[in-house]
């Protein structure tokens, strides 16, 4: 009986998406009707193939298995003890530099010792940029994913202090330094990262190399913020290709990696919106780039990378700070006090990155292309 509820409940679940997927094509279709009546036919031939299965012992079997897959799935968690909503916001933080002493673009250690204690506390979870624009959200059940951001490639993001006998040690009040320490310390707090850096990335650039492979290898991300820190308000196409496609060039001579995201200097577009394309993708002198995320410089959480207004070419940052005078009722911990309260509606994760978990009511934003292939869970609260 269990098996059948729970088989039945993904079922529901597909036919929500489809339903809701057909109601967004209509309203951009000449002819909603055509649109929606093909849709139909889709949910029969959906229908007609679980029918057919039941005839072939081949897919019995596979049917069996993938009983057996959901059954796990769908007990893996308790869904009124864990409340997952997967529709939820994501705070993508922004740092810059992390130093002395506190100030707009600079955050203590010990203050950033400090964000990342609340925030493990408070169950927010790192994962990596690409992993959020893509939906591969692989969060802990309960947990709330965030992405740590940090711009500008400060030598205080990755300082390297040279010890005896030319050989170096990390400083322990760097970036990359208290990230690896604290994460040592709490190992279901990931080490994910995204250093946002220009020309000549944390300063000591006899080191460039090691220090740009070895955030590589810990399984941290660099991302573009152009050559020069460049204003795209007034820039023109050439500008542009060429302060994006700099920076890939620059990280390839030393490490083989994909610099894949973007975070624009200033949060600047450029005036003329035709322009917009060459952020995302471009070529200046035989050096292609290709910007799965861009993000600007904001004030409040984003959307879950399934909501049908989520635009991975335009993420909301927030300031990782708790100075008033810089954050104005708008930075992280003000806006954690309002996921608390419920003002705002935070992602929490169901723990399984192929099923998408919302409470009824929240499926309608829920993007079928979104999601891809995964299922689309959707349960009641219960009072
Ligand atoms: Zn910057």
């Amino acid at each position: 009986m269990n098996k059948l509820k729970s088989k039945m409940i993904i079922i529901i679940a597909i036919m929500t998406i489809i339903t809701t997927g057909c109601n967004i094509s209509a309203i951009n279709t000449a002819n909603p009707k055509d649109n929606i009546e093909e849709n139909e036919d889709e949910n029969q031939e959906k229908e007609n193939d679980l029918e057919d299965s039941d005839k072939s012992e081949d897919k019995e079997d596979e049917k069996k298995d993938n009983e057996k897959e959901e059954e796990k799935q769908v007990k893996e968690i308790d869904l009124q003890k864990v409340k997952p909503n997967e529709a939820g916001q994501v705070m993508v933080l922004m740092y810059h530099s992390i130093g002395e002493p506190e100030g707009q673009f600079r955050r203590t250690p010990d203050n950033f010792r400090k964000d990342l204690k609340i925030l493990y506390e408070k169950g927010y979870r790192p994962i990596s940029l690409e992993d959020y624009v893509t939906g591969n959200i692989t969060t802990e059940a309960g947990y709330t994913p965030i992405v740590l951001t940090f711009d500008d490639g400060w030598q205080d993001n990755f300082n390297l202090i040279e010890t005896k006998n030319n050989k170096t040690k990390i400083d322990p009040d760097c970036a990359v330094a208290i990230l690896e320490e604290f994460n040592k310390k709490h190992p279901d707090f990931p080490l994910e990262a995204t250093f946002f850096v220009n020309m000549y990335p944390f300063g000591q650039q006899k080191y460039i190399k090691e220090k740009l492979k070895y955030i590589v290898d810990k399984g941290m991300d660099i991302g573009n913020h152009t050559i020069n820190h460049a204003n795209f308000s007034k820039a023109n196409i050439t500008k542009i290709q060429k302060e994006l496609s700099g920076i890939v060039k620059m990280v390839n001579n030393n490490i083989d990696y994909n610099v894949n995201t973007l975070s624009l200097p200033f949060g600047e577009r450029p005036d003329n919106k035709d322009l917009y394309k060459y952020l995302e993708s471009g070529e200046y002198e035989g050096t292609e780039y290709k910007n799965i995320a861009i993000l600007n410089v904001g004030w409040d959480p984003d959307k879950s990378p399934y909501h049908n207004k989520f635009n991975r070419h335009s993420i909301h940052r927030i300031r990782a700070s708790d100075l008033e005078k810089y954050v104005q009722g708008v930075g992280m911990y003000d806006w954690m006090k309002h996921f608390e309260t419920g003002a705002r509606t935070k992602y929490i994760s169901d723990g399984n990155s192929d099923i998408v978990t919302v409470p009824k009511g929240f499926e309608d934003v829920i993007d079928d292309d979104k999601i891809k292939n995964k299922n689309l869970r959707v349960y009641t609260i219960k009072k």
